[in-house]
């Protein structure tokens, strides 16, 4: 397994990019290690798997995208990896990702750019670009992303692979180097529903280590997968299907309700009043979320540092030199928000709206099993073609982050292409029902 990984990774990684660091040697360890075993064997096991680079890993570089954490190597594993090396599963390497996970199309990464298997002249998505590239080439067989706006999804959307963001809380934060907290989540990008449901298996479940970490129990999501989604009751808000959604996009979302509908579920338009503001909420609190967790990136504690002619220097010249445009965008949105005489105009009142957008979901979820729409208004885009401004890249981020405000499971499946690129279809689910979004996914898939 691990040798036709690699064979794979050396035909495509020049043109990919998906990649920033390979680890083959501790790869080749751990698979003789693994042919020795014997007894019983983990449900993942010596199954080739990439690793987002925000995500710690003891002994190899985690650079989280980002120069200033050029020559950061962890003392520690991050729980997933801890649960992943229990259930077997052989790590290749770190995936390419935009920087801390600020961004929508893997141009932010701090390295290199990582491509789109389908079409070399387009964007993966992002942040997990890398990971979602990796895995639509069969670089790996499964990758673990993050995802605080739609980091997961949306890229998974793009390559035409499964990917999953769990409930916040669902899957330990313990080692995720943190974007914005309140927000961030670990979860899987896979090429089918089954693979999610095992990988899910593997990385869910309490962990003290995170203090946000839910003490919920995990069920066996594999046997979830029966096929059976007849009585359903999918809720499509109408909002999520309007204006700015590409009409190919549209189209295959279309053609997707039907199949669900054919299967047995019953579909109904329904209405999330709040959404328009989701984009502004959202890139309010991340950024201000940013701000505060960023700040220990100072050239004392981690990675790089610019000497100076004092300490206020050195600061300003390691933070100037190791941080992209677009995460120091953020960290000076963040920070004024932030500041005292605003917090109760910007980050107070994005809170509220994030619980009106919360509230919104529950008063659909009273009625429905899951929320459906696309997973991104468009298809990947070319290089270069959303970063003229940075608004115009938020606003792809437009179905995927009310459901991360809300802190609720959903995940992306392919259902089809247009004119020749992958479309997703986002499931939404109640909170901690993981279960209920593979059922969906795996019956339409
Ligand atoms: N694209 C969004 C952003 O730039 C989401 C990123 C993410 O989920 N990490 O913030």
């Amino acid at each position: 397994l691990l040798d036709a990984s690699l064979v794979r990774i050396r035909e495509t990684e020049e043109k990919l990019g998906a990649f920033l660091q390979l680890d083959e040697e501790g790869a080749r360890l751990r698979a003789n290690q693994l042919d020795a075993q014997t007894g019983d064997l983990g449900l993942l096991t010596a199954i080739p798997m990439g690793i987002k680079d925000n995500i710690s890993t003891r002994g190899v570089r985690t650079t989280a995208g980002s120069k200033i954490l050029g020559d950061y190597t962890p003392v520690y594993d991050a729980a997933v990896m801890e649960k992943l090396a229990e259930a077997g599963a052989n790590m290749v390497g770190k995936m390419n990702m935009d920087e801390f996970g600020m961004g929508s199309s893997n141009e932010n990464s701090g390295f290199h750019r990582a491509v789109n298997p389908w079409d070399l002249e387009r964007v993966p998505g992002g942040s997990s670009g890398g990971a979602a590239a990796a895995v639509a080439s069969g670089q790996v067989q499964f990758a673990l992303g993050s995802d605080t706006g739609g980091s997961i999804r949306q890229p998974a959307a793009f390559c035409g692979v499964v990917g999953l963001k769990p409930t916040y809380g669902r899957v330990s934060r313990y080692g995720l180097i943190a974007f914005a907290s309140s927000l961030d989540q670990i979860g899987p990008l896979t090429r089918n529903v089954e693979d999610a449901a095992a990988v899910m298996q593997a990385i869910s479940g309490y962990d003290e280590r995170d203090s946000t970490s839910a003490d919920v129990g995990v069920p066996d999501y594999l046997s979830a997968l029966t096929g059976d989604i007849k009585g359903l009751k999918v809720a499509v808000p109408k909002e999520l299907l309007k204006k700015g959604v590409a009409e190919g996009v549209k189209e295959k979302v279309k053609e997707a309700l039907k199949v669900l509908e054919s299967l047995g579920a019953v579909v109904d338009e329904v209405s999330l009043p709040h959404v328009e503001y989701a984009v502004a909420t959202y890139y309010l609190l991340a950024p201000a979320e940013a701000s505060s967790n960023l700040a220990r990136y100072d050239g004392v504690r981690y990675g790089v540092r610019v000497e100076g002619d004092n300490l206020i220097d050195m600061f300003n010249r390691t933070r100037s030199a190791g941080f992209g445009d677009e995460v120091k965008r953020r960290i000076m949105l963040g920070t004024y928000a932030l500041s005292s005489g605003y917090y109760d105009a910007y980050y107070l009142k994005a809170q509220k709206v994030r619980t009106l957008i919360r509230r919104d979901f529950e008063s659909i979820f009273t009625d429905y099993d899951v929320v459906v729409g696309p997973t991104a208004p468009t298809t990947a885009f070319t290089f270069g073609e959303n970063t003229k401004d940075p608004l115009t890249m938020y606003m792809n981020d437009i179905c995927t982050v009310p459901v991360s405000l809300a802190g609720l499971p959903a995940v992306s499946v392919p259902c089809g292409l247009s004119q020749g690129l992958p479309v997703g279809l986002q499931i939404v689910g109640k909170p901690f029902d993981e279960a209920g979004v593979l059922k969906v996914a795996h019956a339409f898939e």
